[in-house]
């Protein structure tokens, strides 16, 4: 009467294992597959028969061994539950994602739990894996971290040039000047304007003037270095902090950029117009305490590139 209880619970307990909605998986500590249910056999497609006395690293070869090994190895040693989440590795075993029409995922997105399994000797023998799909949570916290970052982008970002809008790059350059300033390394900035812009507005049209900022925006990627810290500071004003640079190195940079504008061929209805730009520099100096106060020492030297003519560099001494 009691072996019959005994046996009618372990029926049920094999059935449910058999039809839960997470994965289980156990395996001994040669990785041979002893217990393969339902879950598993639905979304890998291969039967318990198929799969059970072989080795899990040959039936599923793009689990890394040395990465299995180490979990098994602790699992055992610690005889303690360890996890792998989607976030370390999306998945442990490569299922097809099933719902190809509601989402986007290519595969089904995995948390795994490691369970070691001990004989009566307290021994462990076997290690359970627990797989849950977690396929909605990864994808609905991907696109909300897109989201995010196409937001912060747009929050940081000019849209006609794509430089650093004025805000942001205000921001960078406070931080940029202290870190400089703290470590006594040299930085320089600088400011330049385009020429006699309102007249280009006023000849060929605003959307004109606006393919022309693109074109200087795009030489200013061309001649900027990665670190540099590049913004469109107003209209038709841009601003470039130039990490690690002196005053000398800053006039060469400006004076590349100056003839680069100048050689610009834009088009309007057939008819060559090119624009040129006055630029002003200034490097970290000790009277110079703050960001602000170097922006102010090199607009002085846009104010006397400008009073001298134009389409040249100006310094300040301040
Ligand atoms: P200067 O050589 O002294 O700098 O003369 P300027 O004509 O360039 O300077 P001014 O400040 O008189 O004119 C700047 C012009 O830039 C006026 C403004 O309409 C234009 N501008 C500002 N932002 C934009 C923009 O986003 N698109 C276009 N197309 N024009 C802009
Ligand atoms: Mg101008
Ligand atoms: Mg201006």
């Amino acid at each position: 009467m009691t072996t019959n209880i005994e046996l009618k619970d372990i029926h049920w307990l094999i059935d449910m294992v058999h039809n839960i909605d997470v994965g289980l998986v156990i395996i001994d500590k040669d990785y041979t597959v002893k217990v393969w249910n339902g879950f598993m056999e639905n979304h890998s497609g291969l039967l318990t028969s198929h799969v059970v006395d072989k080795k899990i690293t040959d039936i599923f070869t793009s689990i890394p061994q040395a990465w299995l090994q180490q979990k098994i190895n602790s699992v055992c040693l610690l005889k303690n539950k360890a996890f792998t989440t989607w976030e370390q590795r999306p998945y442990l075993f490569k299922f097809k994602s099933y719902r190809p029409i509601t989402s986007n995922a290519e595969f089904m997105y995995q948390n795994v739990t490691f369970l070691p399994l001990t004989n009566i000797q307290g021994e462990v023998t076997q290690i359970c894996m627990i797989v849950h799909d977690v396929t909605d949570i990864a994808l609905s916290k991907q696109a909300f971290q897109k989201a995010n970052a196409k937001l912060t982008h747009l929050s940081q970002t000019d849209a006609l040039t794509q430089l650093y809008n004025q805000g942001y790059w205000r921001e960078r350059c406070a931080s940029e000047f202290m870190s400089h300033k703290n470590s006594g390394r040299i930085a320089s900035m600088i400011i330049f304007d385009i020429d006699h812009f309102k007249n280009v507005n006023d000849t060929y049209g605003h959307p004109f003037g606006d393919e022309v900022l693109k074109g200087i925006s795009d030489a200013i990627r061309e001649n900027s270095k990665k670190q540099d810290i590049t913004g469109r500071f107003g209209g038709e004003e841009f601003t470039s902090l130039l990490i690690d640079t002196d005053l000398g190195c800053a006039k060469l940079v400006a004076e590349r950029l100056r003839k680069a504008i100048e050689a610009i061929h834009f088009e309007f209805q057939g008819t060559v117009v090119k624009v040129t730009a006055s630029f002003g520099i200034a490097q970290i100096t000790a009277s110079i305490t703050d960001h602000e106060k170097l922006i102010e020492v090199a607009d002085l030297g846009l104010y006397i590139a400008k009073n001298n003519g134009r389409n040249q560099i100006g310094i300040s001494e301040h």
